[in-house]
This record gives structure tokens, sequence and C-alpha cells, in this order.
């Protein structure tokens, strides 16, 4: 290989090692937007479960009296258990707040 070829090549070489090079800090910069986004979607849905939180304990003591069969149903809830019609008798998962699980126990009822 003569000298001339060599250097065509090397500067070939550096050519791709820069364009390489660009799109890793394009994915670099992709990869934190993306872990940004996931930061505040989480913070997001903690104050979302913050505010499922408040609005269920306020309409708990609103309604401090609760009748026999809702006590029933609220311990079974309280046990882990949904007590609403769409999944009655299954277990909620990692003990999620089930916002119709809430209006069956503590809802106002005409
Ligand atoms: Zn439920």
């Amino acid at each position: 290989m003569d000298s001339q070829n060599l250097y065509d090549e090397l500067k070939e070489m550096n050519q791709h090692l820069g364009a390489t090079a660009a799109e890793f800090s394009q994915l670099h910069e992709s990869l934190i937007e993306l872990m940004e986004k996931n930061a505040e979607l989480e913070i997001e849905n903690q104050h979302l479960r913050d505010r499922i939180n408040q609005i269920t304990e306020k309409v708990g003591h609103n309604s401090p009296e609760l009748s026999e069969s809702r006590k029933n149903l609220e311990k079974l809830y309280n046990e882990g258990f949904h007590v609403c019609s769409s999944y009655y008798g299954k277990r909620r998962e990692n003990g999620e707040d089930c916002i119709f699980c809430t209006e069956i126990i503590y809802g106002r009822r005409d």
C-alpha cells in the first residue's frame, strides 16, 4: 500500500468516525430527553395519586356513618380486594386505589 492510498483510507475512516460520533451524540440527546420526560410523567403520576387519595379521604370524612353493608365492602377493599362490579373479588394490584370501588363504598346513593 503506498502512502497516498494509506492517506486516503485514513481520511475516509476519519469521516466515518465523525459521522458515528454525531450519530452517537444525537442518540445520547434523545435518551436524555426520554429520561426527562419519564421523570416528568412520574411526578405527574404521583400528583394524580395524591389527589385521588385526598379526594377519597375527603369523601370518607363526609360520610362517617357507613351502613353495615358498606362497612363490609370497605373491609374487603382494605384487605386488598375489589368490590366494584367490574372487578369484584379480584385482588387490587399492588394495593392500587380503585375509583369505582371507592365510589361504591363512599359515594352518594340516593
Ligand atoms: Zn374496583
